[in-house]
């Protein structure tokens, strides 16, 4: 973390989990837990139907709401879609863009990735964009290419001064959901990888500012090991999220001065 030149983004990703009765049952007993970090932007990236509840939920919190997706076009016929407009629109701040359950279940890729960050960015939400190696890539020796190859295709044609809203997750695809967790070494390699890609597309200033989570079965053992590295810049969590207790608990590693 480096609270200099960036912020740190704690952002649950609930996925296809949670009702409105157990939404309104987390926030109620996730606020007075959490209260006000102040080192750190906290959002919880929910179901679409949840998102109006949430936004009332968290109003009067530091909470920001995501989205777990977008489409890339602005309205049309595209049936069972939600546009990043009306997520907009709705009180929504964030939204995870590319996630890797997106990419191997619904045909997400990097092209409409792209598309999404630009509708995203176009709408005035902050992208959460992810990237990430499965295992037999890795094994190939190709991960920091790879990366590399997907930070330049989903940024394409985004100009400097909206990279400010961009956020970059860097989740491997074998360590989400698996309890496999990357090594604070590997996951602080690629994250600064990344930065390198950043700074050759927009120079250091942007590759400065620019947030950097990881992703990948991050909890509250872990937490604190993996945000110590200087390229680390909060997390995008999965299974941690849903549970009060270790979502507060990953927060508070992230809030230290
Ligand atoms: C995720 O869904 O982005 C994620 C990292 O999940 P988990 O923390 O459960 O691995």
């Amino acid at each position: 973390m480096n609270h200099r030149y960036r912020k740190t983004i704690i952002a649950g990703n609930w996925k296809m989990n949670k009702t409105l009765t157990e939404t309104k049952a987390f926030a109620e007993e996730i606020k007075p837990m959490l209260g006000k970090p102040k080192w750190c932007e906290v959002v919880l990236c929910v179901p679409y139907v949840n998102i109006p509840a949430a936004v009332r939920l968290f109003k009067d919190s530091r909470i920001a709401i995501g989205a777990e997706n977008c489409h890339y076009e602005s309205h049309g016929a595209y049936t069972g879609e939600v546009s990043a407009e009306m997520l907009k629109e709705l009180g929504v701040k964030y939204v995870i863009i590319g996630h890797s359950e997106r990419r191997q279940y619904y045909n997400e890729t990097d092209f409409t990735v792209n598309k999404k960050v630009h509708a995203a960015l176009e709408a005035g939400l902050y992208p959460i964009v992810c990237v990430g190696e499965s295992l037999e890539q890795r094994e190939l020796g190709v991960t920091m290419e790879l990366i590399a190859y997907q930070v330049k295709a989903a940024l394409a044609g985004v100009p400097a001064d909206k990279m400010r809203h961009v956020v970059i997750a860097y989740e491997p695809i074998w360590a989400i959901g698996t309890g496999k967790t990357a090594t604070a070494e590997q996951a602080a390699e690629v994250c600064e990888s990344i930065r390198v890609v950043i700074r050759k597309l927009y120079g250091a200033r942007v590759a400065r500012a620019v947030t950097i989570q990881y992703g990948g079965s991050m909890n509250a053992k872990n937490a604190a090991e993996l945000l110590a590295q200087p390229d680390i810049d909060g997390g995008l969590i999965g299974g941690a999220s849903l549970k009060p207790a270790d979502f507060t608990t990953i927060v508070n590693a992230a809030n230290q001065e």
